[in-house]
């Protein structure tokens, strides 16, 4: 068997095992919080937000900011179908219903003419999933969330490097949202972050996320509330220092990967990876190719060439109101690209050669038709 080329993998340099090796030996006591404050520093000053709190994963982050803006029973909240099963878990988890619509056929992000016609008396907000590194609508669902005066959660797990005309994902909504799971662009093992400017919304999230003990109470043990536990360790904030010092080799190391695979494939019509439209630079978390109809190329036929070679392909988002527990939704985008599109493998040192066998099978595929 030929040595196998994995989806992603992180890239862990001497200095993150010095820091979290450092963490390991001195990062108790009165020196517990130190990697922690300094991780959360960093993300802020790197993202321009004023407030960040560190989460033991994306999914906790989305739960205790959807709980602070009060979603609860018989609220909505309306979301792309094409999504990660993280982004809609919280919302069940509250009580309250996601209602899933459509995706553009470019950005394969939600549509925002059809978010609002979603819209009910009982919406309570719209995630926005910046899906692998492309980047939503924002300018139109921030007009729409300014208009009806209903919060955009961005969901930016798969967008760290994503820029918006000049402010990065994460940075626009109410308030955003990161992960640091394995697979992601930076790592802590698993981890996440809660990010926003919103001074009120940072102290209700920061004592949810303290089991509900108000920061300055002095009596101890007094929650005021019913919180959560969703806390980052100060060992993994050390990994996700050296992670964040080196973010920029990370991301555009990811870059260069996505642009490998579109140099290659470009010269086909009817062939597209992760847009890059104007004023919009793509974070290139998980290069993912689609193929026009007219090729009547589908996921499994690429699926199984890439595990004949015993290469690591992931399938496109099934869309979520196709999952048992959820009621089907007609989305036709969603449900069409998602049985025509792959994501291809990009990790840190992956090697030219090891890329061109990727996108060989492909040109092959295509050829063959
Ligand atoms: C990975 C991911 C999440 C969940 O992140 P965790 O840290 O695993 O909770 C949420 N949303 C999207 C879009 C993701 O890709």
């Amino acid at each position: 068997m030929k040595p196998k080329i994995h989806y992603t993998r992180p890239s862990i340099s001497d200095l993150e095992v010095q820091y979290a090796n450092d963490a390991a030996k001195n990062g108790w006591g009165e020196n517990c919080y130190d990697y922690i404050n300094r991780f959360e520093g960093l993300f802020k000053r790197y993202l321009g937000v004023k407030y960040a709190i560190s989460t033991s994963s994306c999914t906790g982050a989305l739960h205790m900011g959807m709980a602070a803006l009060d979603i609860g029973q018989g609220d909505e909240v309306i979301l792309a179908d094409t999504n990660w099963i993280a982004t809609a878990a919280p919302i069940v988890h509250l009580g309250a219903k996601p209602v899933f619509v459509d995706i553009l056929e470019d950005s394969w992000c939600i549509n925002p003419k059809l978010a609002e016609k979603a819209i009910t008396e009982n919406t309570k907000a719209i995630i926005a999933t910046h899906i692998y590194g492309n980047l939503c609508d924002m300018g139109r669902l921030l007009a729409i969330s300014k208009k009806y005066g209903i919060p955009v959660i961005e969901d930016s797990a798969e967008a760290i490097g994503s820029v918006y005309h000049g402010k990065r994902a994460g940075s626009m909504g109410a308030f955003g949202t990161f992960s640091f799971h394995g697979t992601k662009t930076i790592t802590t093992g698993e981890g996440g972050m809660f990010v926003t400017n919103d001074e009120n919304l940072y102290n209700k999230v920061l004592t949810l996320s303290n089991h509900g003990r108000v920061k300055g109470q002095s009596k101890q043990f007094w929650p005021e509330t019913v919180g959560f536990k969703y806390k980052m360790s100060n060992i993994q904030a050390a990994v996700g220092c050296a992670q964040m010092e080196r973010i920029e080799e990370l991301v555009n190391r990811k870059r260069e990967i996505l642009n490998f695979y579109k140099q290659k494939l470009n010269k086909f019509d009817g062939v597209y990876l992760n847009p890059e439209p104007t004023g919009v630079i793509n974070g290139a978390w998980m290069p993912t190719v689609i193929f026009n109809k007219s090729y009547d190329i589908g996921r499994e036929e690429l699926l199984q060439k890439y595990k004949n070679k015993n290469i690591d392909a992931r399938v496109f988002f099934w869309p979520l109101s196709s999952l048992p527990f959820f009621e089907k939704v007609k989305n036709p985008n969603a449900y069409s690209i998602s049985e025509r599109a792959i994501n291809l493998p990009s990790y840190h040192d992956m090697k030219e050669k090891d890329l061109l066998i990727v996108v060989g099978e492909i040109i092959d595929t295509i050829e063959k038709r």
